[in-house]
């Protein structure tokens, strides 16, 4: 007999090589059914494996189900051979490449004469029913490494013959089987293909064999896999409802910003309504780091590589920098980062302890190296505007200055409306020191002091091993938009070690020089990429202190016209961004063109609002607000802007 200590720490006995599929029965037909791998531990190591593995010594055992996110691994895993084996059947000539399961879904690769189409999707699928409902049997098979490929040649299988090549000699290659498929696999999969309920293909995409562009090109089939009809149903509605808000999609409907490829790929044009937007948010973003002492600075956008060399960004940043230019026969690079010129600002004079905290702040430009492929609208670009800052402080000062950071991140967030977020303590990885510039107990009391901050302000957080910047930990906040998905919000960085390359000093006290740490950090990330997160968000529909237009005036006939550019007047003469569509059409169509454009407010003028010296106001979302005076609306829309309300509060009665 054997004993299994299951999560509740509960004991139960079994006889020797019971599979994990029979503990599950004996537990309850439920758990057996939702079942969908195992998660042994045993000598201090855990493992995930299938339902089938026997199980011969003393063990703790979890039964994973699809609510476990190893179990929807496993789970996405097998649909992800499921489809392999369906365009196997349906082409038989497509070599195999990989098919792992991944965030919220699952893809395979395949090498075939001719891209996929939609047609062939709905086929694919077809023939993927088909083989949940044959509901084989999955089972795991193992090879020695010569004969691995063997089989793998036999099959004309090129890809998996160079896996296998890959790996070590004397190594056990394991297969996983489904009626007449055989796919080269780690596992674990589900017991049997009618154990995937409810799956979908998603899309078609190239993708180059292991990632590289001098490989051959492979047809990459992107699925997901629930456990349940209902589930998948509300994952494709949040995938439709994210397509709805893409911010390259928006921004070109909204005439925010715009990408050109005579330009150069990566590069943001910003148009007159998305200049306006990122204006409003640096406004707010000065006026904000004047209240907590912050000066504002400007500094170049290239320097000498020297300064890169002294910065340490030259050998530890290389590969994100663009190579040198070339200015009177010295070399310049563009800058990456800011921090090196606020330490030459920094070194322009004596510094004393009383000086201490200098906070600078610079919306500072900087290029970065991102390859081609992974350039994203808005969200992965080659040059763009940091909110950043940097703080000058004693290390007396240090935790006082990392909790104002915190607290200045917090505000910011919820002003513009993000009321989740995680906070995320990024530190070295502990295997890989060699990847980190500067002292091990530097580093460790660095991180100390950012732990520290977060336990004063007794905020809750992840330790994220591996995560660290090259010259110093951080504390990462994720925001979480209107879909729950997550963004990199602010992200504050501890730094001992540039001012020891920069040897910059303040004089303390006691007369001598004392050694000041820097805080690297910055709260929206880019503008860039702040406002294609607000985009989508927002869905577009900017709250009205951030919309470029807050108000539409809409005259029903030319009668009006004169009243409506009165009203316009007034309106602008209290700083409210106000336009008129004095077009000779229908009403009904100018408010379908004004809610397309996402105006806060509309505002509907006929004869009788001329006659009462009123307007019609219609809000956007929730329409019509009856009529009321120009004077009692502006002043409570002058309201909702000053208090950055996120929601209209004229609806709030
Ligand atoms: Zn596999
Ligand atoms: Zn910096």
């Amino acid at each position: 007999m054997i004993t299994i200590t299951l999560p509740d720490n509960s004991k139960r006995e079994y006889p020797e090589g019971i599979d994990i599929l029979g503990v599950a029965k004996d537990i309850g037909s439920r758990l057996a059914k939702s079942a969908v791998a195992g998660k042994i531990k045993s000598d201090g190591k855990e493992e995930i494996v299938d339902l089938r593995t026997r199980l011969n010594k003393d063990v703790e055992l979890a039964i994973l189900t699809f609510e476990d996110k190893e179990g929807r691994h496993v789970y996405r895993h097998t649909a992800s051979h499921i489809l392999a084996q369906a365009v196997k059947r349906l082409w038989p000539d497509a070599k195999l490449a990989i098919g792992p399961a991944i965030e919220d879904g699952f893809y395979y690769d395949f090498d075939v004469k001719k891209p996929f189409t939609p047609e062939d999707l709905e086929a694919i699928e077809k023939e993927m029913e088909k083989i949940i409902q044959e509901d084989h049997p999955v089972t795991r098979s193992e090879l020695v490494l010569d004969a691995a490929i063997k089989f793998e040649n036999e099959k004309n299988e090129k890809y998996k013959v160079e896996l296998i090549e890959g790996l070590e000699e004397g190594e056990i290659i394991s297969f996983y089987s489904q009626g007449e498929f055989t796919d080269l696999c780690e596992g674990p999969h589900l017991p049997s293909t009618g154990r995937v309920k409810a799956f979908k293909l998603l899309s078609v995409a190239g993708a180059y064999w292991r990632g590289d562009e001098t490989k051959p090109m492979l047809q990459r089939i992107y699925g997901t896999a629930y456990d349940d009809k209902k589930s998948l149903q509300a994952h494709i509605e949040r995938l439709e409802e994210a397509k709805r808000r893409d911010h390259r999609k928006l921004g070109k409907e909204l005439d925010l910003f715009s990408i050109h490829e005579e330009g150069g790929p990566g590069l943001i044009y910003w148009h007159p309504k998305g200049g306006l937007v990122r204006q409003l948010i640096e406004d707010f973003w000065r006026s904000e780091h004047r209240k907590r002492g912050y000066d504002i600075v400007y500094s170049p956008h290239i320097a000498k590589v020297d300064l890169w060399k002294t910065s340490g960004h030259w050998d530890w940043y290389k590969d994100d920098m663009y190579s040198t230019i070339d200015i009177d026969g010295v070399e310049y690079m563009l800058k990456p980062m800011n921090c090196p010129f606020h330490i030459l600002m920094y070194q322009t004079r004596t510094r004393s302890y009383r000086d201490l905290p200098l906070r600078w702040g610079e919306l500072g430009t900087v290029y970065r190296y991102e390859r081609s492929g992974v350039l994203h609208g808005l969200l992965r670009v080659r040059g763009f505007t940091q909110d950043d800052a940097h703080i000058f402080c004693r290390p007396d000062q240090v935790d006082q200055e990392l909790k104002g950071v915190v607290q200045l991140a917090q505000f910011m967030m919820e002003s513009f409306g993000y009321s989740e977020y995680e906070i995320h303590l990024s530190v070295r990885d502990p295997e890989n020191q060699e990847k980190y510039i500067g002292e091990s107990a530097i580093w460790e009391s660095a991180e100390k002091a950012l732990a520290l901050a977060l336990d004063d302000l007794g905020l809750p957080y992840h330790v994220d091993e591996g995560e660290a910047k090259f010259y110093g930990p951080a504390i990462d906040i994720k925001v979480k938009d209107a879909l729950g998905r997550g963004w990199q919000g602010p992200t504050i960085q501890l730094d001992f070690n540039l001012p020891e390359r920069f040897d910059i000093t303040y004089i303390g006290e006691d007369g001598q020089e004392h050694r000041p740490v820097m805080i690297h950090r910055t709260v929206l990330g880019s503008m860039e990429r702040f406002l294609g997160g607000l985009v989508e968000h927002y869905a577009g529909a900017f709250p009205s202190w951030l919309a470029p237009v807050q108000v539409k005036i809409l005259p029903i006939t030319d009668r009006q016209h004169d009243y409506a550019f009165e009203v316009a007047e007034l309106l602008k003469s209290k700083g409210i961004r106000v336009e008129v569509d004095d077009r000779s059409e229908k009403i009904g169509y100018k408010i379908r063109q004004g809610e397309t454009e996402k105006i806060p407010y509309m505002l509907v003028v006929g004869d009788r609002e001329v006659e009462n010296g009123q307007v019609a106001v219609r809000a956007r979302r929730v329409g019509d607000l009856g009529s009321q005076g120009v004077q009692e609306f502006s002043e409570k829309l002058l309201e909702e802007i000053q208090k950055r309300s996120v929601g209209s509060i004229l609806t709030a009665k």
